[in-house]
């Protein structure tokens, strides 16, 4: 175990402190990182070695296989030393404290620390990273003048060159760097005494355990949770609400009093496991399916938003649709329809082509949660406004089907609290199967659609097919989801 408390360790104490004496004794009970937070890690890096062309010619301390903190700190002292400007990733030790900060830059003989976010905004945690960096550094480096952050700027437009200095927004913490020095004198002594008590600190469950982010031992802690009637489990339910249950020593749902409950979203959850069974209110569905109006289809957009804008005229995080899949019936058959917009080229005016063309035949268009669909299609309206009437003829057409389960209107069991269409989805059809697809969330599929400018033709091709598996899956259950509430009318 290392002695050192790196800012890691630090920001699991600032959220609890079991949480930090775990991660610092007992890293072996840490959950595995989900492929979703390590792709945004990765995505954390890349932007932070891109952010390095702001100040160029520097050394990055890390370089190399030996992966040794003090060397990292011992290099960056011989750096400093020895007249270097621009050091990345620099490294400094203060007593037992340990931090790293993207760039270290010298200009006038006074030294700037740059830390880089890939996000576009600046959270009251982002900032106290920063406060905690400055601590450390300035007490190794009395000339550390300046503190910045630096994050994407959502004005940014690429035009011609990626421009890094327009990329990027600066923001000084200074002010709240200064102000907070004591605060860390005392809180890392906290973090010291627990660590020195050689006992993991008996500290409850709660709201904590996901704020600011959610804690990487839940799998410990929550075990005794585990139970599948566990109001932990409960759906639309506020966490606090959630714990004001549990502390009062409601730990399952069936022990929950139906009539303190108001609304029917959360109600409808407690009578489906108090009754085992899926809760159908079928008028309200009735009413809402009346509405659909045949010939119709379900269509499934996946989008990239790359932090990095890779388009012309796009900005950080735009989102840019790349994949649609639609599915209908045609002579009694179900037929599906994919467009996968090359990676390459931003032809996002012929996706809205196809996608216009393909559902034009349509009376209703069936969504499962249709936010981000209604999004792409505004900002592909604005950007060709002579497609503007046919953009707004095809959102009349939409009708969302998580409405119903939204609402209430329909609950089963097995969807264990979540109202999502990977939780219904084996409940509409048993052999869906998403957990047995490569792709299994938009996230990952964002992030493999941006691993086609690195791949071979063979590899692409693999990732292509599964993009389009994964969207078309989205797209069965969907157009499936119909006739399963349709079942319930008769
Ligand atoms: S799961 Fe909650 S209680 Fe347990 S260590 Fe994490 S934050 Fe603390």
């Amino acid at each position: 175990m290392s002695a050192l408390i790196s800012k890691s360790a630090f920001i699991k104490a600032e959220q609890c402190l079991k949480h930090f004496y775990l991660y610092r004794s007992h890293p072996y009970l840490r959950d595995s990182l989900s492929k979703e937070k390590q792709l945004i890690f990765k995505r954390g890096t890349d932007v932070g070695i891109l952010a390095q062309q702001l100040f160029p010619g520097g050394t990055d301390v890390t370089a190399g296989e030996k992966r040794d903190q003090q060397l990292f700190a011992q290099r960056t002292r011989e750096l400093i030393e020895g007249g270097a400007d621009t050091i990345y990733e620099a490294t400094f030790i203060h007593n037992d404290l340990l931090v790293m900060v993207d760039i270290l830059h010298k200009k006038d003989n006074a030294w700037t620390a740059y830390e880089v976010k890939s996000s576009l905004k600046i959270t009251e945690t982002y900032v106290k990273d920063a406060c905690f960096q400055y601590y450390v550094i300035k007490n190794c480096l009395p000339q550390l003048a300046d503190f910045h952050l630096l994050t994407l700027n959502s004005t940014y437009v690429l035009a011609g060159e990626l421009d890094i200095t327009g990329l990027f927004k600066k923001t000084p913490v200074l002010k709240d760097a200064v102000k907070n020095l004591s605060y860390f004198e005392h809180k890392t002594q906290v973090a010291r005494l627990t660590l020195e008590q050689n006992k993991i600190p008996d500290i409850k469950i709660g709201t904590h355990c996901f704020q600011p982010y959610e804690c990487d031992f839940l799998g410990t802690c929550w075990k005794n949770t585990g139970d599948p009637n566990s109001v932990m489990s409960l759906g639309k339910l506020t966490k606090q609400a959630m714990f004001e249950l549990y502390d009062n020593n409601i730990r399952r749902i069936d022990e929950i009093d139906l009539n303190t409950i108001e609304h029917k979203e959360v109600k409808v959850q407690v009578k489906a496991v108090i009754e085992q069974k899926e809760q159908a209110d079928v008028k309200e569905i009735d009413a809402f399916i009346s509405g659909i109006k045949s010939p119709y289809c379900s269509l499934d957009i996946e989008v990239w938003m790359p932090a990095v804008p890779f388009y012309q005229g796009t900005k950080p995080f735009q989102q840019i649709p790349f994949l649609f899949s639609m599915v209908y019936e045609e002579e009694g058959k179900l037929k599906r329809y994919s467009y996968f917009k090359p990676f390459e080229d931003d032809l996002r005016k012929v996706f809205l082509e196809q996608i216009l063309e393909a559902t034009n035949a349509f009376a209703t268009v069936l969504m499962f949660d249709k936010a981000l669909e209604e999004s792409v299609l505004n900002q592909l309206a604005e950007l060709y406004p002579e497609y503007a009437k046919d953009i707004a003829r095809l959102k009349s057409k939409i009708i969302d089907l998580a409405e119903p389960i939204r609402k209430g209107n329909y609950y089963h069991p097995d969807m264990k609290g979540n109202f999502s269409l990977k939780s219904i989805a084996p409940v509409v059809n048993q052999e869906a199967g998403f957990d047995k697809l490569d792709v299994q969330s938009g996230i990952v599929a964002m992030y493999m659609y941006e691993g086609l400018g690195t791949q071979n033709a063979i590899e692409a091709e693999s990732a292509r097919e599964q993009l389009i598996d994964y969207c078309e899956m989205d797209a069965l259950i969907t157009y499936q989801l119909l006739s399963f509430f349709r079942s319930k009318l008769v």
